[in-house]
């Protein structure tokens, strides 16, 4: 009885201790949450470096392979053509550029695991085609049992993942394949391309090895050269001048102004 007795007070006077200490350590907490707010910064700092990091934007005057899978020949006609940008489509949050970042990340940590195994030939394999303005990079080529692969590394949220089940999205397929058959053009070994997609909030990897997609290759090419003749094409890829995607072109005032 005595014992209990004991024990009860013990405890008793444990849990009031404990609900004191709860109590400092949420006035402390608010405290501190008033000098430090670091996801804050990180977001000014972003927004305050996002002019910075446009002025970077790629080149205009070249095709780069991912924009060509489902493109638009006149806006890449206009790119070629370095065209005036008739609408600015607005700067990409700051959230977004961490986003992006988290992802470019990944790609060097999958790169150098590759690497540290023997297995990477090269990371961010350049695959360039002067008369074709072709300027691109693949993520990597690998060495695998005799077979040289072109790497393809994505990352996405869960959302993505219940459209991975049997094979790669098809526009990525169709970038990689791009850039596969630019690169057997040239006479270059290439055996297949490798995808791995990276779900960023579980880490969890699924993988797929396919041969180039010539179907996908053959339609991005006829972008390509509609893209390069002297005339601008005459077929619109957007149906109406309020879709989505005209509505994110930076040449769509130009383009619906003219036939
Ligand atoms: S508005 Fe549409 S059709 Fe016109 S250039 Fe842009 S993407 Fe192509």
């Amino acid at each position: 009885m005595l014992r209990s007795e004991t024990l009860r007070s013990y405890l008793e006077r444990g849990i009031s201790q404990l609900s004191i200490e709860k109590k400092q350590a949420g006035i402390e907490a608010r405290r501190l949450g008033q000098k430090i707010l670091l996801g804050k910064r990180i977001d000014e700092h972003l927004g305050a470096m996002l002019p910075v990091l446009m002025r970077g934007e790629r080149k205009r005057n070249k095709v780069h392979p991912s924009e060509l899978h489902d493109g638009c020949s006149r806006k890449l006609w206009y790119d070629i053509n370095e065209e005036e940008f008739s609408d600015l489509p607005d700067p990409i949050p700051a959230s977004l550029q961490l986003t992006f970042d988290i992802g470019h990340f990944v790609h060097l940590y999958v790169q150098e695991c590759l690497r540290q195994q023997g297995i990477l030939e090269a990371a961010e394999y350049p695959i360039r085609n002067r008369k074709r303005k072709v300027d691109g990079r693949a993520d990597g080529i690998v060495n695998l049992r005799k077979k040289r692969y072109v790497l393809e590394v994505k990352t996405h949220g869960d959302f993505t993942t219940k459209h991975l089940k049997y094979a790669p999205i098809e526009k990525h397929e169709g970038q990689a394949s791009f850039y596969a058959n630019e690169l057997i053009q040239q006479g270059e070994q290439i055996d297949g391309i490798i995808y791995l997609y990276i779900n960023k909030n579980t880490s969890e990897i699924r993988e797929f090895i396919r041969p180039v997609r010539k179907d996908l290759v053959r339609a991005m090419n006829k972008i390509v050269d509609e893209g390069l003749s002297k005339t601008l094409p005459s077929k619109r890829k957007c149906k109406v001048s309020d879709s989505q995607r005209a509505c994110s072109c930076p040449y769509r005032t130009t383009c619906w102004d003219q036939s």
